[in-house]
């Protein structure tokens, strides 16, 4: 106990100004973004969008994964999904390094071996990015008419660009 005193104290401050009550969690908006965990990103302000409007689904390298695809499932057929954006960004670690060279990484920081740890390393972003692109479209429970779209997030313009 005591560790997360800041973040308890941050949280008093917010619930005394708490307005988002009642709310039913869909996506008012009904955007899905499927993007990377890195701290860069601000994945509701980066397309103008507020709590509320968007189910936000984040891991390393903003990856259509087996679980991004389950919940993908639930937000358009129960949550008011029609659009969804998959954000994968620039300078990504799991973009920029070997799988060898990422768990060399780890391996140190940690002071013992990681080798034995996946780390899903792409070697190619834009190739991998059409691919869950893909994954999403072809789903046999995503409806054709589900908008899916493939951008790259510049964690340095903060500009998106459109692949697919
Ligand atoms: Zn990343």
């Amino acid at each position: 106990m005591g560790n997360f005193d800041d973040l308890l104290a941050a949280n008093q401050t917010y619930a005394a100004d708490f307005h988002l009550g009642g709310f039913d969690g869909i996506a008012k908006a009904g955007v899905a973004i499927v993007t990377c965990m890195d701290s860069r990103i601000d994945p509701l302000r980066i397309v103008g969008l507020s709590p509320g409007d968007a189910k936000i689904l984040r891991n390393p390298g903003g990856r259509v994964t087996p679980q991004a695809l389950e919940a993908l499932v639930l937000a358009v057929h129960l949550l008011n999904v029609d659009r969804v954006v998959i954000i994968p960004h620039t300078r990504c670690a799991v973009a920029s390094n070997s799988e060898e060279e990422l768990r060399a990484k780890v391996s140190e920081a940690a002071g013992q071996d990681a080798s034995w740890q996946p780390l899903h390393v792409i070697t190619d972003q834009v190739a991998e990015l059409h691919h869950d692109v893909q994954k999403v479209r072809s789903h046999p429970l995503i409806p054709d008419t589900i908008q899916v779209g493939g951008f790259i997030y510049d964690v340095d313009t903060g500009l998106l660009e459109q692949k697919f």
